[in-house]
């Protein structure tokens, strides 16, 4: 399983106007549908839900969620039945946006739930019973934030990345990958998460994975929440594309970039600084703005 996956993962240095030297790791090119951080956190799920010789994955996602996405791609290729259950029942009356329609394609059902019984999604009776009610299941947590996605993130930095970078930074959802990145890296990295939503419960969640110290995470370019989005954004966005040729999308990948570049104009990195920032996929979900 996942042996086609096309390696090793292709590197991009920029030019900047700054004495810092940042590479993009381009987890986005891997695979043209389990692209970036989403390959590493199925990975070892389903090579679990297949151990256990289970026949259906089921995971929770609201309507941007690239897992959703990744998992009905995934399931299909490893032959698997995949289950969605969506945040949101007014999405079913609604035209599936590309992410939810990329996972219909994939054969996934879609499951639209209230919001109040998607709340449910991490409590033990819930669990149980959508388990009692899909006995064949695999049941995956939203985002695939779990101990076995873990193992998968702990897979993304390699020996030459934790020897030739002083920083690595990734965009941040639930936390599994920069939790990953932290276990994996080496003690003199600092890990660098930029939340692409509002909050310090992430922190905490990230401690729940890891006892390292060596990270920080800002919301500061969370422009307003999850999958919200500000002209500022788009139009750096856009800018970032036409400079480098290297497409980003607007939830995760596009805050994290334009946080990163502000944080190296305002030298908050020492010079000479050399910073990997891991690209983490999920472009089917970009939004085409022009
Ligand atoms: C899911 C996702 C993330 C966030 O990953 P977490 O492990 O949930 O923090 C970051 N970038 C992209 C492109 C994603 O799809």
């Amino acid at each position: 399983m996942f042996d086609h996956i096309a390696f090793p993962t292709p590197y991009q240095t920029l030019t900047l106007p700054s004495s810092v030297q940042l590479t993009i790791k381009r987890l986005d090119l891997i695979h043209p549908q389990i692209s970036g951080n989403k390959f590493y956190k199925l990975k070892y799920n389903l090579l679990a839900a297949q151990q256990q010789g289970l026949t259906q994955v089921l995971t929770f996602g609201g309507a941007f969620s690239n897992h959703i996405a990744a998992t009905a791609y995934a399931a299909q290729r490893f032959g698997f039945e995949s289950i969605g259950m969506i945040r949101g029942e007014e999405l079913a009356t609604r035209d599936l946006n590309p992410t939810l329609q990329t996972a219909y394609d994939f054969g996934m059902q879609l499951h639209f739930v209230s919001r109040a019984e998607y709340q449910l999604r991490h409590e033990a009776e819930y669990l149980q019973q959508l388990q009692q009610q899909y006995p064949q299941a695999f049941i995956i947590p939203e985002g695939g934030s779990n101990a076995l996605a873990l193992q998968g993130t702990q897979e993304i930095l390699s020996e030459d990345d934790r020897e030739n970078y002083d920083v690595i930074c990734c965009a941040v959802g639930t936390g599994g990958t920069i939790a990953g990145l932290i276990e994996s890296s080496s003690a003199q990295q600092q890990i660098l998460g930029f939340s692409a939503l509002k909050g310090d419960f992430l922190k905490r969640d990230i401690q729940q994975w890891t006892h390292k110290s060596n990270w920080s995470l800002t919301d500061a370019y969370c422009c307003g929440g999850y999958a919200k989005t500000t002209i500022e954004l788009l139009q750096f966005m856009q800018h970032f594309e036409q400079q480098y040729a290297i497409p980003l999308e607007q939830v995760y990948t596009a805050k994290m970039m334009m946080g990163l570049l502000d944080l190296i104009q305002q030298q908050y990195f020492p010079e000479n600084s050399r910073i990997l920032a891991i690209h983490s996929g999920g472009l089917q979900g970009k939004l085409k703005t022009y």
